[in-house]
């Protein structure tokens, strides 16, 4: 069995990057806690604050609960996370508690500070985890876990380039009722932010179905974009094939994410090795 511990940001991070591969973790019985190093506090536009912090703890609970994964909220506020000796400490704990195969997390450059800081605490913890002498009151791992990064389209200093990419299409579904129970985000937040308040449907199933066509061509966009990742791992008949993809590229902080490593911890993509 498989750990798999997804460290964003934001309560809804971890499975708008990667909720297929979670969820494809999870069908196949592998353990998956997605974690969001802030509690999303600032993230509304009329409700800021620990009322908000309340609701998306409860709405990240229900996006984890779809999948049967853990969905857990630090207690820092949104908009103020810092790679500090504290948080790095945090981190240290966390993954060390959970005990992680494979860790994804944000790149280190990003558009949102919050983003740049998680992956700068993850980096910093990377090999920290195995020194004992380091947060001596929880026990060191000893190896590293694979870390890799979660997609995004920034181009400098250099554009995302993975190693794994994974066919989403058999859990879609999945993907878009996860991302449904993030309520203040979708159909209130980022809707107001991107100034499409008056696209949002009001009806329960208007709405699902309005997210469900954003989420199908973002992750129609990624196959695209990651078509020869695709080709490479899961061979040119399936992979031309590929509608709905997500991808990841090795931190090289990590254990080795080599063509064994990917094997091993991406197995529904590359089949049982031989
Ligand atoms: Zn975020």
């Amino acid at each position: 069995m498989l750990r798999m511990l997804i460290i964003g940001a934001h309560p809804d991070d971890a499975d708008y990057a990667a909720g297929g591969t979670a969820a494809l973790y999870r069908a196949a019985g592998h353990v998956v806690h997605m974690v969001s190093l802030t509690n999303g506090d600032a993230g509304h536009h009329e409700q800021p604050g620990p009322k908000l912090a309340e609701r998306r703890r409860k709405e990240a609970a229900a996006a984890g609960a779809v999948i049967g994964a853990t969905y857990q909220l630090f207690d820092i506020h949104d908009g103020e996370l810092l790679p500090t000796l504290e948080n790095r400490w945090r981190v240290i704990h966390l993954i060390r508690t959970f005990d992680p195969d494979l860790i994804l997390t944000h790149r280190p450059n990003d558009y949102h500070p919050d983003h740049r800081y998680t992956s700068q605490l993850v980096q910093d913890a990377a090999y920290m985890i195995t020194v004992p002498a380091v947060v001596p009151g929880t026990k060191h791992l000893l190896k590293n876990p694979a870390i890799a990064y979660l997609p995004d389209d920034f181009q400098k200093p250099c554009p995302f380039a993975p190693t794994v990419a994974v066919d989403v299409g058999p859990v879609l579904d999945k993907i878009v009722d996860m991302l449904h129970c993030h309520v203040s985000q979708f159909y209130e937040w980022l809707a107001y932010n991107t100034q499409t308040l008056d696209q949002v449907p009001k009806s329960d199933g208007a709405r699902r179905a309005w997210l469900g066509e954003q989420v199908k061509a973002r992750l129609r966009r990624a196959a695209d974009r990651f078509r020869s990742q695709l080709i490479q791992c899961y061979g040119p008949e399936r992979g031309k094939k590929v509608e709905y993809a997500e991808a990841f590229e090795p931190c090289e902080y990590g254990a080795p994410l080599d063509d064994a490593a990917a094997r091993r911890l991406f197995p529904f993509v590359f089949g049982k090795e031989t």
